[in-house]
């Protein structure tokens, strides 16, 4: 029966998905984050959620070719505008559901919270698109994805890389429908965390939320803008040094993952046939055309990924690249970033305290 630690458990949902006798709930923590709860009496000791497990069942991974990187975004301005880097999720979506085939994604639910979904029309892509920066609750998804695999349809996967070592680990074997593609991922935030910002937020703006956008690119790519529209008309808009959620992720690392603080999916080879990531401190070979609309930097890992990423044809500028220029700048895709020193203390608190107090008496500790 499965027992991984709380620094180990990725909530991947890998164990929820593979249990036969439905034995294995998701449960929130205090913390907001889901963890595997076993109902030990209809549990039949059958194994098979510590052999589907990815943490438990890491083996060196082998590639045959080497990594290969590029600058890429989509030159459709619409797609790329209203995506976190250069849109090229959207472009791969795409392709994929035009040979008939189904993309699995996090979207936004009724509660703002991501939850992976699985779409199979163009139509829902921009459900997908953007990256929501709270950890997305995979679901029944895994089980939905195989008996579409089964069935021969092409699927996309897109999800953290313990979320694709998840899915690799739960199906046991390898699909050659199956594209699957990762992002450099800083870590996982708490859904608890989330829902108590978007509260102060709700309070300050009297009215509930209809869509929130990280990385909005009304000022830049580079700017990291939070934009906010609520249901009463309001916008917020605020960049990452003044929106105290991105500033509690990315400063204070205070409500990530406790996994996510020593992550083990970090590095090369990866799992992944394609990863998708920003191409910060991009430098292309004519510099006039980087106009700060977004770059995504397009880690090639398989035969696979360098089939489908040629498929896009002239749909996207690419530039080779080399990933020894992009990592300096992207330390995530290769470690850990540090336990925020207050991350104990936010957790304490986060029950009794607003969000925006929180934060900012963190901010007064540090002067
Ligand atoms: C939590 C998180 C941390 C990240 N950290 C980094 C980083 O440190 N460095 C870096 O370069 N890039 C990071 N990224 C990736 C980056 O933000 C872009 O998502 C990526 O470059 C793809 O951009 P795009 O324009 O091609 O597509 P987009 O349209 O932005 O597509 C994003 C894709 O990611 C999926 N997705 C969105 N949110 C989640 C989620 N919470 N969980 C699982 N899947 C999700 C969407 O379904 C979609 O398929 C992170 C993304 C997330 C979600």
């Amino acid at each position: 029966m499965i027992n991984l630690s709380k620094e180990k458990c990725t909530g991947c949902g890998a164990c929820n998905n593979v249990c036969p006798n439905d034995s294995i709930k998701m449960v929130a923590d205090k913390e907001g984050f889901l963890y595997p709860l076993v109902n030990a009496e209809s549990c039949s000791l059958c194994g098979l959620c510590q052999t589907s497990c990815p943490v438990l069942n890491r083996e060196g991974y082998k590639r045959d070719v080497a990594p290969k990187a590029y600058a890429s975004w989509s030159l459709n301005d619409e797609v790329r505008l209203s995506s976190t880097s250069g849109g090229i999720f959207t472009e791969l979506a795409r392709s994929v559901i035009l040979q008939g085939g189904y993309v699995a994604g996090a979207r936004y639910n009724k509660a703002h919270l991501a939850e992976h979904y699985i779409i199979g029309s163009e139509d829902d892509i921009a459900l997908l698109r953007q990256s929501k920066y709270v950890q997305s609750a995979i679901g029944v998804v895994f089980k939905d994805i195989k008996k579409l695999l089964d069935k021969g349809a092409p699927v996309m996967f897109v999800g953290s890389p313990c979320e694709c070592g998840g899915l690799l680990s739960f199906l046991g074997r390898p699909y050659d429908s199956l594209l699957l593609c990762d992002f450099i991922c800083r870590g996982a935030n708490s859904p608890k965390a989330y829902l108590k910002y978007l509260e102060s937020l709700k309070l300050q703006y009297g009215s509930d939320i209809k869509r929130v956008w990280f990385k909005n690119k009304i000022n830049g790519w580079n700017k990291f803008c939070t934009k906010i529209e609520f249901e009463n008309g309001s916008e917020y808009y605020a960049d990452r040094y003044k929106d105290l959620f991105m500033r509690g992720y990315l400063k204070y690392n205070l409500y990530m993952r406790s996994s996510c603080y020593r992550c083990s999916f970090k590095g090369f080879p990866r799992q992944s046939d394609i990863t998708l990531a920003d191409f910060w401190g991009v430098e292309l070979k004519d510099k006039s055309v980087d106009t700060d609309k977004g770059t995504s930097l397009v880690i090639i890992n398989s035969e696979k990924g360098q089939r489908h990423f040629d498929e896009l044809g002239d749909r996207v500028f690419k530039e080779e690249n080399s990933l020894e220029a992009a990592l300096p700048f992207n330390q995530c895709a290769v470690s850990s970033v540090g336990i925020g020193e207050k991350r104990e203390y936010f957790f304490s608190e986060i029950d009794r305290t607003d969000f925006e107090v929180l934060i900012s008496k963190i901010k007064e500790t540090e002067k």
